[in-house]
C-alpha cells in the first residue's frame, strides 16, 4: 500500500519520504519511483525514532498479516505503539497533519455487521491477534490523546481488507488473495483455514488510496473513518472465482482455522462516501483480474 501510495503523491506533484524497513515491504515495490527527483527512500525503522519535517505524515508501518502476527508480535506491538508515538511526537514538533492506517481489526471478531465506526470492538487482549489489535487499539488512542492534549490534527482510516500488484504471497507476508493466486496459478490445493463460511470484503489498492488521498486533503481536526470497500465474500467463494478466473485445475483443502478469525467483515461505509463523496469503482472480479495478471508476469507462468 506504501508504494502506492508515494506513486500517487508523486504524480500529484509532492515530495515524498519514504521510511521502511523492509520488515515486510520489497524494495523492488519502489525501485521505479528512486530516480525520480522528488522521491527520497530512507531504510529506517518507525520504532527507532524519526527525524525530519513533513507537511503530512502517513503512518503506515507495521506487518499486517495474520500469518506474522503468531511470529512476530513484539515487532508488531512495538511499531505501533513506539513507532506511532515517535511519528506523533514529530508531527507535533513540525505541525504536521497524521494519517494512522488503522486498521478493521479494531472491531476484533465484530457482532454487528455491516460494521460503523462507533462500534467499540470484540477484541480478545490476551491471544494470537491482540499484538495487532490491540497495539493498532492503543495507536487510536494515542492519535486521540495528541489532538486532545496539543490539538494535533490526526485523521485515521480504519482500513478493511485491501489487496492488489506489489503483495508478497510466500510463507507468513502471505494475506489470502495472494496466496490463492499463487496457489490456483501453479495448480496447487487451495489452503482454506477452517471451514471457508467466514467472510472479508475485499477492496483493490487503487480504491484504497484514492480514499486516504481524499480524507487528508479535507480540512478536519480530528475524524475516523472506515476504508475499503463493502462487496462481501465467503472464503470458499473467493476460493472458487480465483480457480474459474485462472481456469485452475487446483483442488480446495480445508485446514485448521486461525485462532480468532473473524467470523464476518464488511464495513458500513455510509460516512465514507458522505465525507468524500466517493465509492469503490473496481469489482473484486476486476481487481482480482489484474492482480492475476501481475502475479502471471512476476512469476513467469
Ligand atoms: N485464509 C484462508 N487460507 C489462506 C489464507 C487465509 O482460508 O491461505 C483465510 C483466513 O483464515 C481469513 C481470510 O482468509 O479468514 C482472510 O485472511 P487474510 O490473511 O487475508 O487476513 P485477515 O482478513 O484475516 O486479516
Amino acid at each position: 500500500m506504501g508504494s502506492w501510495l508515494c506513486e500517487a503523491l508523486i504524480r500529484l506533484g509532492s515530495k515524498v519520504t519514504c521510511l521502511d524497513n523492509l520488515s515486510s515491504g520489497r524494495f523492488e515495490n519502489i525501485m521505479h519511483l528512486v530516480n525520480e527527483e522528488n522521491f527520497e527512500y530512507i531504510r529506517g525503522d518507525v520504532a527507532e525514532g524519526v527525524e525530519g519535517k513533513y507537511d503530512i505524515i502517513f503512518h503506515l508501518a507495521s506487518r499486517a498479516s495474520p500469518l506474522e502476527f503468531l511470529r512476530y508480535p513484539i515487532e508488531i506491538i512495538k511499531a505501533n505503539a513506539f513507532g506511532t508515538y515517535n511519528l506523533l511526537e514529530l508531527a507535533r514538533r513540525n505541525d504536521s497533519i497524521f494519517f494512522l492506517a488503522s486498521t478493521s481489526e479494531v472491531y476484533g471478531d465484530s457482532k454487528v455487521i455491516p460494521i460503523p465506526e462507533d462500534y467499540r470492538g470484540n477484541v480478545n487482549p490476551v491471544g494470537e491477534r491482540s499484538c495487532y489489535d490491540e497495539s493498532k487499539r492503543l495507536a487510536e488512542a494515542l492519535c486521540y490523546a495528541f489532538h486532545k492534549q496539543y490539538g494535533l490534527r490526526v485523521m485515521i482510516g480504519r482500513i478493511f481488507n485491501t489487496y492488489g500488484p506489489r503483495m508478497r504471497y510466500e510463507g507468513y507476508y502471505g494475506r489470502v488473495i495472494p496466496r490463492f493466486i499463487v496457489q490456483a496459478l501453479k495448480n496447487e490445493p487451495i489452503t482454506i483455514f477452517g471451514d471457508g463460511n467466514q467472510t472479508r470484503s475485499f477492496c483493490y489498492v487503487t480504491d484504497l488510496i484514492i480514499q486516504i488521498l481524499k480524507f487528508v486533503s479535507k480540512n478536519l481536526k480530528f475524524e475516523i473513518l472506515n476504508l475499503g470497500n463493502d462487496e462481501e465474500i465467503k472464503i470458499i467463494d473467493l476460493a472458487k472465482l480465483i480457480i474459474k478466473l485462472t481456469n485452475s485445475n487446483s483442488k480446495i483443502i480445508f485446514l485448521p482455522p486461525m485462532p480468532d478469525d473473524p467470523r464476518r467483515r464488511k464495513p458500513d461505509l455510509s460516512k465514507m462516501f458522505k465525507l468524500l463523496n466517493f465509492k469503490p469503482k473496481i469489482s473484486l472480479k476486476e481487481g482480482l483480474l489484474k492482480t492475476i495478471s501481475w502475479f502471471k508476469n512476476e512469476l513467469r507462468i
